[in-house]
Formats: structure tokens, sequence, C-alpha cells
């Protein structure tokens, strides 16, 4: 049996219930979380905006100590302690071969179903009742199973609280900028939405050499923490427009690259109006998916030169890049304790997605 924070009902708040857990099948890892973000990505499931059928293991940026093993699993052994990846990442499909791991063909299925690589769950109620676990993780629990694949190891001396996030919001906020945009040396950047995931985009640009790295948010704090991790200008979005003030800040020509980090069409309307002639919007929020936008194509892509690129689990190679983001941690140049706003006990799971909500926090971490 293991303690959840189990998605039962939608827009309801998520139950506290023991759950029987299946032992690690072929080539499936066995977890003792240490730690666990809260992302937005759960709440956007209990929304509705990611659809996963209830009742699921909420919960996909999580690290933890491996506990048991099934067979056939190499690169991980029982006593390390690993990142979670909520895209199974095989190294060998189709997509994993053209450096694409966060299209892997063997997990991204399963991690939308919210199942294992066989379609099952290894998570059931007292009564027999399947319990789904999004992205083949549910890392709202005290012990889990995932797919050896979905499992980097890292460094003992890592705090769990750091690697859970680098599981999610940093991985997708600092690759975006380092994997799926173009930022060239000294290029102008803006990142709408300075959450979770957005500061680690400004990281990410900051490391990459940009010129200016204007920050766009709403809420003060954000935008506080969003200067002291690499923003050098801010703009609270609610003090006149956002538009005209990145204007005023790139010699009235716009971005060179925009992120948008929020998923909502107005605001990832407002970053392609921000970004310059030639230059690319990158979409980094995940919108509804019965949500759809207009274009002109001939005056926005074809004249203005502009691209438009969607980004998922920030372009990673989770494999690559976890070790690279701890070493960037470790030597100081990646902030990752500046992010975490909140350390919680897994019964207050509820408390902090009203936070998020709210829009006021960063990070709220579940310690185990
Ligand atoms: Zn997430
Ligand atoms: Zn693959």
């Amino acid at each position: 049996m293991t303690k959840a924070a189990v998605y039962a009902t939608l827009n309801q708040p998520l139950e506290i219930m023991e759950l029987n857990l299946m032992d690690p099948q072929v080539g499936e890892v066995r977890i003792a979380l240490g730690a666990s973000g809260v992302c937005h990505s759960d709440l956007s499931v209990i929304n509705g905006t990611l659809p996963i059928p209830p009742p699921a293991v909420l919960g996909h940026e999580g690290a933890g100590t491996v506990v048991a093993v099934g067979l056939g699993v190499t690169n991980v052994k029982v006593g390390d302690h690993v990142v979670i990846s909520w895209v199974p990442q095989c190294g060998t499909c189709y997509t994993c071969s053209r450096d694409q791991g966060e299209l892997c063909e063997t997990g991204a299925t399963a991690s939308m179903f919210g199942t294992m690589l066989d379609y099952t769950s290894r998570f059931s109620m007292k009564d027999g009742t399947a319990v789904a676990q999004m992205s083949a993780s549910g890392t709202f629990a005290e012990e889990t199973v995932v797919p050896a694949i979905s499992c980097i190891k890292i460094p003992d001396d890592v705090p769990f609280q750091i690697a859970a996030l680098i599981g999610c919001g940093v991985l997708t906020g600092f690759g975006a900028a380092v994997n799926t945009a173009n930022i060239r040396e000294g290029d102008n950047v803006v990142v709408v939405g300075a959450g979770g995931v957005g500061l680690n985009t400004i990281q990410g640009a900051k490391h990459k050499g940009a010129g200016k790295i204007i920050a766009v948010d709403m809420v003060d704090g954000k935008l506080e923490t969003a200067a002291s991790v690499g923003a050098t200008h801010t703009i609270n979005a609610s003090n006149g427009d956002a538009i005209e003030q990145v204007m005023a800040l790139t010699d009235g020509r716009g971005a060179d690259v925009a992120f948008e980090v929020i998923g909502f069409p107005a605001t990832i309307r407002q970053s392609f109006d921000m970004t310059r002639k030639g230059g690319e919007t990158v979409i980094v929020g995940v919108p509804r998916l019965d949500q759809t936008m207009e274009f002109n194509p001939g005056m926005d892509f074809v004249i203005a030169e502009k691209t438009l690129k969607g980004c998922w689990y920030g372009g990673a190679n989770v494999h690559r890049d976890v070790p690279m983001l701890i070493s960037q941690y470790k030597n100081g140049s990646l902030k990752l304790d500046e992010l975490i706003s909140r350390e919680i006990k897994l019964e207050e799971v509820n408390s902090a997605m009203d936070e998020m909500h709210g829009g006021h926090i960063a990070r709220s971490v579940i310690v185990y």
C-alpha cells in the first residue's frame, strides 16, 4: 500500500487515499519519492485542460530513490537516486534517433493516457479499481512504479526538492530557450509568464547569451524572482500595454525571440505581436485542446517572415539534459533554490493547487 493524492472528480480537490501498488514489471522501477513539485499541468488535469480520465494519481515532477527493479532493468539499481522524466524516452525509436526524445514514440502515447508502456497502471484502489498514473509517473504518492526509461540517475548529494524541479519545470523552461528556440548571442528575448517554467526559460536565455531578457507577468513577486534569475527588464502587464513597452525596449522592432509560457490564445497573440519581423515566437504554455486562433498568413508569416513554434517538454533529451542541468546547478550558474516558494506535505497538495490557481506562487514542492 502507498499513500497518494488521487484525482477522482473533475474540478474537485484531490483525495488522499491508500492505494495498492504492484511490483515493477519487466523494464520497470519502483521508486520511493523524495520530493514532487506541484506543476500547472497537474491543475490542468483537474480542470479538464489535459484530458486524463479519473481516477488518477497526479504528479509528474518527481525525484526519489529506487527501491525495486523489474526484470531487464540495467540503467538503474536499488538505492540509486533518480529524476523521473514525464515522457519515457527510449533513445532508439524514430523520433529519439532524430534528437526529439520529447516525442519518443515508445513513451509519448502511454504518457498521454496515464498508463505504463503496456497501457495498464500499477495503482489500484482497495476494491481493485485501476487508478491511472499521470505521464507514466504519478509522483503525488509515497511510492510509484515508472518505466526504467523514465529514470535518470543523479548524484546522491543533490537535494530531492531540486532534482524534482528539474523533472518538469526546469527541463521544459530551460530547454525551450536552449533546445527549441534559436537564440543568438545578444538577442533580445521576451518571456511572457514568469511562473515555474518561465523562470527557467529566462535562465536558458541567459545561458545562451541573450542581450535584453524581458519578463512579463502580472504579479510583482514573480517579476522580482525573474530579475533575480536573469531578467534584465520586467514589465507588469497590468500597468499599461505590454506590447508597447516591449517595443520601447527594442528600438520599436520587437524581440528576436518571444516565449509564451502561459497557454492562452490572447497571450500567444501578444507574444507573437512582441516578436520582430524575422523573429520567432515559441509557445511553451499548454492551451486548452479545444482552442483555436486565427492568423493572417500573408502579413504574419510571409511578409513579416515570423516563425511560430510549439515546444513540448523543452525539446529535451532527458538522458543528456538532466545531467547537464545538475552540473550547472552544482557550479552555481543555474539557480534552483530560489524557485521553491514553499515546501509542503502530501496532504497539503490542494492548498498548493489553490495558490497556483491564484497565480501567486512559483512552485510548491511536496517533501516525503
Ligand atoms: Zn509539469
Ligand atoms: Zn524513443
